[in-house]
């Protein structure tokens, strides 16, 4: 009985759906170390995958761009800084500038400057992972001494993704998601729908853990001591440093932040990680954030006033383990 009017409905559906030159196209490629997907709603597929491939290129020159030791720009002024000063281009200028600026909003806990520090630990390719931590004298001499090496790895990405969906918006595209390993800037619309977006869980990979319907222009950064590790004698060693110690940050297990602005969240995303356990809302704070949820060691989760009802848990225990707190 019920199939019978079912039907036309399914139908009368289908016939007034989205044309070809309508639908969701996706393009799929590596950059930066990770999985890039551009994912464009009501674009023609010619146009769609013009778009995509300049999306592609700009990721790949930024890359070059960026890389702290290869012969782009900011791996010729690392090698510079030890020798005579020579002339910054003035795009990375700004995005060292910016960076500056982050690492004195968030009391050094984001800390540009960490070059030599992620270089030490052997964090710094993409290709390979260390096998075992560094001496702690070289720790300790690196404490002591703080040589100036540039690193953006802790907001290239999202510096990336915003530039990437300007790119769009040039274009007259105006509903995109720009998604590189997870961190993601989404504008738009998917049609009637609103984009939605998955938060994945530390610990049990490959899950997602949550998820939200994004605004007409959000990103959405996660950090996490998941992404890059290695274990060594029993004990998990990650890339986001502590400044102030000079090994992995202990206590939170990945820190999502959500706000317009891509390059932004991915710093502070890291920055919060650094903060650790007792001071992220204070960093938050300080960094002017509302939205952010972290997830504890132990398990706990913890949602500001702004996260709580933006997301929904994909499982009970989950939502079980998930508390607001309001930030100062
Ligand atoms: P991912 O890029 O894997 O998503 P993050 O955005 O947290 O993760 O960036 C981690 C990278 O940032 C590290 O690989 C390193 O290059 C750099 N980094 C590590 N610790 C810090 C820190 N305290 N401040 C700024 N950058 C950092
Ligand atoms: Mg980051």
């Amino acid at each position: 009985m019920m199939r019978a009017w079912l039907l036309p409905a399914i139908l009368l559906l289908a016939a007034c759906g989205p044309g070809p030159e309508e639908a969701e196209t996706r393009h799929r490629f590596m950059a930066m170390g990770t999985l890039v997907d551009v994912t464009l709603y009501g674009v023609p597929a010619a146009e769609a995958e013009a778009a995509a491939r300049e999306v592609e290129t700009l990721f790949h020159a930024l890359h070059r761009e960026w890389q702290p030791y290869g012969d782009g720009a900011l791996g010729q002024l690392n090698h510079a800084l030890g020798t005579v000063p020579g002339t910054v281009p003035t795009d990375l200028a700004t995005l060292i500038a910016e960076a500056e600026r982050l690492a004195e909003a968030t009391g050094g806990l984001f800390d540009p400057r960490l070059g030599a520090l992620v270089k030490l630990w052997g964090f710094g390719s993409d290709e390979t992972m260390p096998a075992a931590p560094p001496p702690p004298e070289a720790i300790a001499a690196w404490l002591a001494t703080r040589p100036v090496e540039y690193d953006l790895g802790g907001f290239a990405k999202g510096v990336a993704v915003d530039r990437a969906i300007e790119l769009l918006q040039a274009r007259g595209i105006e509903h995109a998601i720009v998604n590189a390993g997870g961190d993601l800037r989404a504008i738009g619309r998917k049609g009637e729908r609103r984009w939605r977006i998955g938060i994945r869980a530390p610990r049990d990979a490959g899950k997602v853990m949550a998820a939200l319907e994004a605004g007409d222009d959000e990103s959405v950064f996660t950090s996490g001591d998941y992404e890059r590790w290695f274990e060594f004698e029993g004990r998990r060693y990650h890339h986001i440093l502590d400044p102030r110690t000079g090994y992995p940050t202990e206590g939170l297990a990945s820190v999502t932040v959500l706000h317009t602005d891509a390059a932004l969240a991915d710093a502070a995303a890291t920055a919060l990680a650094v903060a650790g356990p007792a001071d992220w809302p204070a960093t938050a704070a300080a960094l002017g954030l509302e939205a952010v949820m972290v997830v504890h060691d132990d398990g706990r989760i913890e949602l500001t006033p702004a996260m709580q009802p933006r997301v929904w848990f994909t499982s009970e225990d989950y939502g079980r383990q998930a508390r607001v707190r309001s930030l100062p």
